[in-house]
C-alpha cells in the first residue's frame, strides 16, 4: 500500500492492526471503497448551497427507505441528538435555539429498561431526559401506556446486539399512536442486511437513524437519518449550517458526497456473495481452535447479536489457560497487532470477518492458534 494516508501512518509512527472486531469506531470504522474515496476527493473542493445539498441526499435517503424524507447526520450518534431536538423544538426558531434548555417544551424521551445502552447520552445532549419504562409488573403495553403522559416528547426504540423487548417495534407505534407521540428508532448498526434500510419505517418508526461508515461503509463521520417529512425538516434546522444543538454535529459536503455513493453500491452489491467470502474466512479462522481442550469453536452464521458469520471461541471449564481478554490482549500487543472480541456471552473470544482484507484470516488463524497450544 503506497497511498498518501497510508504514508501518513507510517510518519506518525502507528501499526497498521488487523481489525478482527468488526465496524467499530475505535479502530477507524470501515474501509471506504475506492468509488467513495474519489466522490468524496470530487467534493471536497467545490461550492454548492449547503442546504440544498443536504435536502438533495434526503431525497436519496427517501427513495432508499421508503421515508418521507430524510438527511445526512453525523454519525447515528448525530441521528440520535438530531432525533430529540426534532421532537422537542420542532422547527420553531425560538425553540431550537433554547436547547439544550428545555423550560416550555414535551422533554421526556420513554425508553424501555432493555433498551439503556451507552449512546443514550446523545439524546441527553439535546436537553432531553430519559425515562425509563417497562421493569414493573403490568403487562408490557399497559406499562407504556401509563408512562406516556403531558411531558412526553418521544418513545425511543434501540435495536441492537443485547438489547431486546419483548413490545414489539410495532406494537409500540401502536400506543404511542394514540397519544400522538412519535417513536424513534435507533438501528446504527443494524446494516447488513439491507432490508434494514426499510424495515423499521415500514414497521411505523417516524424516525430512523443508521451509522453510515458501520456495514455501509460511507465516510465514517456519516449517519443516515429518515423519517416524517415535518420532522426531519426539524432535525435539518436544528443542525449545522444552522446554530443550534446540532451545530457540532457537522457534516461536511464531501462527507454526505461520499455517503450517498457508499449507499447506493450498498443497496445494489451482492451481499451474498460477500457473505460466502465472510463466511470462508470465518471457516479459516475457526480452525485455530481444533483438537483443543477446553475450547468451543463454531461459527455464528445469522445471530442478530453478530455482525456476519462469526468464528467464535467458547471456553469451558477443562480450559487451564489464561483468560480470554488476556488472549485478547496478547494478540493486540503481537508484532501484527491483531484485534478480536470478547465478552459478550460469559467466556468467549470471537473474530468478526467483516472488515478483514483478503489474506488476513490465514495470519489471524494461526497467531490465535499459536496463542492457544503456548497454553495448554
Ligand atoms: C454504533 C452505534 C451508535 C453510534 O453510531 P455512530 O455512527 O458511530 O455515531 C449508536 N447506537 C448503536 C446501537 C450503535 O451500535
Amino acid at each position: 500500500m503506497t497511498s498518501a494516508n497510508s504514508n501518513l501512518f507510517d510518519d506518525l509512527g502507528l501499526d497498521r492492526v488487523i481489525n478482527g472486531r468488526s465496524w467499530v469506531t475505535i479502530l477507524g470504522g470501515s474501509r471506504m471503497v475506492p468509488e467513495v474515496s474519489q466522490a468524496m476527493y470530487d467534493a471536497a473542493d467545490t461550492f454548492i448551497d449547503f442546504n440544498e445539498l443536504n435536502k438533495r441526499a434526503g431525497e436519496r435517503i427517501a427513495e432508499y427507505t421508503g421515508a418521507e424524507a430524510g438527511l445526512v447526520v453525523s454519525g447515528a450518534s448525530g441521528g440520535l441528538l438530531m432525533q430529540a431536538a426534532a421532537c422537542m423544538a420542532g422547527s420553531d426558531p425560538d425553540l431550537i435555539v433554547q436547547l439544550p434548555d428545555t423550560t416550555g417544551m414535551k422533554n421526556e424521551i420513554l425508553i424501555h429498561d432493555k433498551h439503556r445502552f451507552g449512546y443514550e447520552i446523545c439524546y441527553r445532549t439535546s436537553g432531553a431526559k430519559l425515562k425509563q419504562w417497562g421493569t414493573g409488573e403490568e403487562p408490557l403495553s399497559e406499562q407504556l401506556r401509563s408512562s406516556i403522559d403531558e411531558q412526553t416528547a418521544a418513545v425511543a426504540y434501540v435495536f441492537g446486539p443485547w438489547l431486546s423487548c419483548e413490545l414489539s417495534l410495532e406494537e409500540v407505534v401502536v400506543i404511542a399512536r394514540e397519544r400522538d407521540v412519535p417513536v424513534l428508532v435507533d438501528g446504527a448498526a443494524m446494516l447488513p442486511p439491507a432490508e434494514n434500510l426499510r424495515r423499521y419505517i415500514a414497521e411505523g418508526a417516524d424516525m430512523v437513524t443508521f451509522s453510515g461508515g458501520k456495514g455501509v461503509r460511507g465516510p465514517q463521520s456519516t449517519g443516515i437519518l429518515a423519517g416524517r417529512a415535518d420532522l426531519i425538516e426539524a432535525a435539518r434546522l436544528n443542525m449545522s449550517p444552522h446554530a443550534g444543538v446540532g451545530r457540532t454535529s457537522k457534516v461536511a459536503k464531501e462527507e454526505i458526497a461520499g455517503l450517498l455513493v457508499a449507499l447506493e453500491r450498498f443497496v445494489s452489491m451482492d451481499h451474498e456473495e460477500e457473505w460466502a467470502i465472510w463466511r470462508q474466512w470465518s471457516e479459516t479462522i475457526v480452525t485455530a481452535g481444533k483438537d483443543i481442550s477446553g475450547l468451543k469453536s463454531v461459527i455464528e452464521d445469522g445471530d442478530p447479536n453478530r455482525q456476519g458469520p462469526t468464528a467464535v471461541f467458547y471456553f469451558d471449564e477443562n480450559w487451564d489457560g489464561p483468560p480470554s481478554s488476556v488472549i485478547q490482549e496478547r494478540l493486540a500487543a503481537g508484532s501484527t497487532p491483531i484485534h478480536v472480541g470478547t465478552g459478550s456471552y460469559a467466556d468467549e473470544l470471537y473474530v468478526s470477518p467483516v472488515a478483514l482484507e483478503p489474506g488476513e484470516a490465514e495470519v489471524v488463524a494461526e497467531a490465535l492458534r499459536a496463542e492457544f497450544l503456548s497454553n495448554n
